[in-house]
């Protein structure tokens, strides 16, 4: 996608560890026109897919997620990383965050995720897969049917992307990055 591409190269940083930074306009300050542009993009990719539901993880999903939902009129759901204590009867996965080196429990309630759904998931990055292997366990748990992944950036390099496809999920992303050796940003060629 030419308009992520070329803002990914204006506006992404380079931390160590592999980390982009793309606070400008993805993940903490927002450009909701690049972030209607990528939903539009993920809705043409799963265009002849059945979808009854869009799900993420937060925080920095929820942003890409409730477009898909308002463009699709779909409800979305998140999953939450602390248990409110209100929530009732729920499903609970492990994630290890490599941005934050800790594991954290995730959680979504049986009454918003259950058999009979189909849902596509869509988050911000796919680096190792961790997030996308919990959704994949709470879907499994819930019996619910995920019908793909979006991911806005893939980093390649660290390869999120088998853990997806060994559990026979479609993954779709919008900018695959090669590496970010020597704090230089390769994209891969579309
Ligand atoms: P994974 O679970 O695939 O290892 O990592 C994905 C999650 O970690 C995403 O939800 C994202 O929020 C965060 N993440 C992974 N890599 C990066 C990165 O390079 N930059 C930022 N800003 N977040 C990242």
């Amino acid at each position: 996608m030419k308009a992520l591409r070329d803002r990914i190269l204006k506006d992404g940083k380079c931390y160590p560890n592999g980390i982009l930074k793309v606070d400008k306009f993805i993940n903490h300050q927002m450009d909701p026109n690049l972030m209607k542009q990528v939903c539009v993009e993920f809705i043409r990719r799963y265009a002849s897919t059945e979808i009854n539901k869009i799900i993420t993880i937060e925080a920095s999903g929820i942003a890409p997620a409730i477009m898909m939902g308002f463009l699709l009129d779909l409800p979305v759901v998140f999953a939450k990383k602390k248990k409110p204590s209100t929530m009732g009867d729920m499903l609970s996965t492990t994630v290890f965050s490599f941005t934050k080196q800790r594991e954290y429990h995730v959680v979504i309630s049986k009454e918003y995720l259950g058999k009979g759904d189909k849902v596509l998931f869509v988050d911000d990055f796919l680096a190792y897969g961790n997030a996308a292997k919990g959704i994949i366990d709470l879907c499994r748990q819930a019996g619910a049917e995920l019908v793909g992944m979006g991911f806005i950036i893939e980093k390649a390099f660290q390869h999120g992307r088998e853990v997806i496809e060994a559990a026979g999920v479609r993954c779709e992303s919008l900018a695959i990055i090669e590496s970010l050796e020597n704090c230089e940003i390769k994209l891969r060629e579309e």
